[in-house]
């Protein structure tokens, strides 16, 4: 099973969320898919055994058999390369510059497939890597873009590819409702989207949830701070017919184990058994 965490906004305790779920079961995993700002590791300390560079092919022009066409400019859907004509082309189009910006590119390899005089060759391209390791039963995946990198959808692959249909996985997806949230969060048997009662939390949850319906992925709300805002996204859940299945009310003793790294359901363990109940609420699918 694969259930998703995300949120349509940042800040809202998703990794709360996510670390606490996958430290309250069992036979789990947990992939940080959150890879341009991973942090599901301060809170699970995990032991780190393996370390693998991740990289995505980016295309490298042969000048001599390039006749300057401009077929891969054309097929390139990220504006990542560019096909310049130089004064003085000769007839085959030699002198033409074809400029390849690594940064846009996805590493789709459409160029150099589509490419009539086979002037592409593709060279690896390091973009950051994943890190598997264990605490107690639960394993432990994440990623890390390099700095400076922008292509995090290839890199959360990597990370996804290591969903193993034995075990319960959860993943942390990043924030917001863009291309590498989709890329986590495809796939998965259930999301749960985490919240907070206050007008951007609520405007950030529309979005989302549009997003998750158009994916058709089965989701439910938690609300962090539960306590505090506005009454606005029960009102808006209950509209809309949408479960909350957990309720995390504003501590401060919630706060501070969150600030030292400490797990909620370590510091405060009563909290284990809610998110037990939740999810065995996803399992059996009694979250309508
Ligand atoms: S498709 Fe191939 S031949 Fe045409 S401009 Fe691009 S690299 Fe050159
Ligand atoms: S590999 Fe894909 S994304 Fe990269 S330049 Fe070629 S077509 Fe564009």
């Amino acid at each position: 099973m694969i259930i998703s965490i995300a949120s349509g906004k940042g800040g809202t305790g998703k990794t709360t969320v996510a670390t606490n779920l996958a430290l309250s079961i069992s036979n789990v995993q947990l992939l940080d898919c959150d890879v341009e700002e991973p942090n599901a590791h301060i809170f699970i300390k995990p032991r780190i055994k393996e370390k693998r560079p991740v990289f995505i092919p980016v295309p490298q022009v042969d000048k001599e058999k390039c006749n300057g066409c401009g077929r891969c400019k054309e097929v390139c859907a990220y504006n990542a390369i560019a096909v310049l004509s130089a004064k003085g082309r000769s007839a085959s189009g030699r002198g033409s510059d074809v400029l390849v910006f690594a940064d846009l590119c996805h590493g789709c390899g459409s160029c150099a497939y589509f490419c009539p005089q086979k002037a592409i060759n593709e060279v690896d391209k390091e973009i950051g890597f994943v890190e598997t390791g264990s605490k107690d039963d639960l394993e432990f995946i994440h990623g890390k873009l390099n700095i400076g990198q922008a292509m995090s959808p290839p890199l959360i692959r990597a990370v996804k590819k290591y969903i193993n249909p034995a075990r319960i996985n959860i993943i942390d997806a990043p924030p917001g409702t863009s291309c590498p949230v989709i890329e986590s969060i495809k796939g998965s048997n259930f999301c749960l989207l985490v919240t907070e009662p206050t007008p951007f939390g609520l405007n950030d949850l529309i979005l989302a949830v549009e997003t998750l319906r158009k994916l058709k992925i089965p989701f439910g709300v938690a609300v962090n701070r539960s306590d505090l805002g506005d009454n606005k996204t029960e009102e808006y859940c209950s509209k809309e017919n949408i479960p909350i299945l957990m309720r995390i009310p504003f501590k401060k003793e919630i706060a501070s184990s969150y600030s030292q790294g400490i797990p909620m359901v370590e510091a405060l363990p009563e909290y284990r058994k809610d998110f037990q109940e939740m999810f065995n609420r996803i399992e059996s699918g009694r979250f309508r």
